[in-house]
C-alpha cells in the first residue's frame, strides 16, 4: 500500500462521484471511498425533479449509479470501504480503511450529511420499529397505516406528500407555524386530502410497547400536551455534516460544516471539500455537483504547484 494516489475522495454522492468523473478525464489517478452504494443521501430520494436534463425526474438511486458509472468509464476507481481515521496534515494524506491503507496527494472530502434525531428517550431502540428516517426507503412499510413526520423544512413536506400517496393518515408535525418549506409544494399540500398540518407542535415522547404506537406532543404556545395514536413517525429535521473523522484537522464553521469558500479549498492545503458537508447556503444535487467539478480545477492547480513526489 505504498502507492501514493493523485486524489482520493471520501464519499460517493454526487459531489464525490462528479469531483471523479472531473479527476479521471483530466488523466488522475483517483479513488473514490464509499462505505455503501454510489449516490450519498441523494440515493435515497425516491423523485428528483430539480436536477436538469430529465424531463420526467429520475429516483436518486439511479442516478447515482449513473454518476458512478460515468466517472468509471473514464477511469475512477472505487473502492467499497468505510475510513476508520483520517491524517490529512501533511503533504502525503493517509486514509485507514477497512480495506487498508490508502495515501494520496490530494484529498477531496465529500462525506455529506446524515439524517439528525430528535433525541428522544427510546429513538435508537425504536429505529425500525416505529422510527424511521427514509420516507423513500420505508414509507412502503406504512400502506393503508397512520403516519406522523416531524419537521417543516423541503425534506419534511416531500415526505409527508410521498407518504400521503401510500398512508391512510398523515400528519406533518411542525415546531413553527409556518413552514421552512419552498412554497413550490404549498399546492400539493393543500390537495393532499389525508393530509394535515399541526402547527406549533413538538413531539416530547414516543410511546411504544414492542413498536411505536404514538406520540405525546405539546403545543409550543399554548403549552398544552396531547397524544397522537400512529403506527409509525418519518423524523425529518434536517442533516448533520459527517465530519466526525476530520474533527480537530480541518476548520469547520459554527454549525459543524468545513469551512471552505468557492473555491472548495480548506485550511489544509491538499484538502478541499464539497457537497452537503461544506458551508453554503443551498444544499442540493446541482450545487453538489459543480462543487466537485471546482474542486478538481484547484486540485490540479494544487497537484502542479506541488510538483512529481
Ligand atoms: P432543513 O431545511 O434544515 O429543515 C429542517 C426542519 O426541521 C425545519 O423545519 C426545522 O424547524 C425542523 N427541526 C429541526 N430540528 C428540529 C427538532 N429538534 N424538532 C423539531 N423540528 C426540528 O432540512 P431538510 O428539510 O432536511 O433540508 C436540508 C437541505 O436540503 C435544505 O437546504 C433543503 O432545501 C434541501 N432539500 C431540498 C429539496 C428540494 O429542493 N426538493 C428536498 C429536500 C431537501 P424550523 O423551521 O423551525 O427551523
Amino acid at each position: 500500500m505504498d502507492r501514493v494516489h493523485d486524489l482520493v475522495i471520501l464519499g460517493g454522492g454526487p459531489a464525490g462521484y462528479t469531483a471523479a468523473l472531473y479527476a479521471a478525464r483530466s488523466g488522475m489517478d483517483v479513488t473514490v471511498l464509499e462505505k455503501l452504494s454510489a449516490g450519498g443521501q441523494m440515493g435515497l430520494t425516491a423523485q428528483i425533479d430539480n436536477y436538469p436534463g430529465f424531463p420526467q425526474g429520475i429516483d436518486g438511486f439511479t442516478l447515482g449509479q449513473q454518476m458512478q458509472a460515468g466517472a468509471e468509464r473514464f477511469g475512477a476507481r472505487t473502492l467499497l470501504a468505510e475510513v476508520t481515521a483520517a491524517r490529512l496534515t501533511g503533504p502525503v494524506k493517509e486514509l485507514e480503511t477497512s480495506e487498508g491503507l490508502l495515501k494520496a496527494r490530494a484529498v477531496v472530502l465529500a462525506t455529506g450529511a446524515t439524517p439528525r434525531h430528535l433525541g428522544l428517550a427510546g429513538e435508537e431502540a425504536l429505529t425500525g420499529r416505529g422510527v424511521n428516517y427514509c420516507a423513500a426507503c420505508d414509507g412502503m412499510f406504512y400502506k393503508g397505516k397512520t403516519v406522523a413526520v416531524v419537521g417543516g423544512g423541503n425534506s419534511a413536506v416531500g415526505d409527508a406528500l410521498l407518504l400521503a400517496r401510500v398512508a391512510k393518515e398523515v400528519i406533518l408535525l411542525h415546531r413553527r407555524d409556518t413552514l421552512r418549506a419552498s412554497s413550490i409544494y404549498d399546492k400539493a399540500l393543500a390537495e393532499a386530502e389525508n393530509l394535515t398540518i399541526r402547527w406549533n407542535t413538538v413531539v416530547t415522547e414516543l410511546l411504544h410497547d414492542q413498536r411505536l404506537t404514538g406520540l405525546a406532543l405539546q403545543d409550543t404556545v399554548t403549552g398544552e400536551t396531547d397524544t397522537l395514536s400512529c403506527d409509525g413517525v418519518f423524523v425529518s429535521v434536517g442533516r448533520a455534516p459527517a465530519t466526525e473523522l476530520f474533527r480537530g484537522q480541518v476548520t469547520l464553521d459554527p454549525a459543524g460544516y468545513v469551512q471552505a469558500d468557492e473555491t472548495t479549498r480548506t485550511n489544509l492545503p491538499g484538502v478541499f471539500a464539497v457537497g452537503d458537508v461544506r458551508t453554503k447556503p443551498l444544499r442540493q444535487v446541482v450545487t453538489a455537483v459543480a462543487d466537485g467539478a471546482v474542486a478538481v480545477h484547484f486540485a490540479e492547480e494544487y497537484l502542479a504547484q506541488q510538483g512529481t513526489p
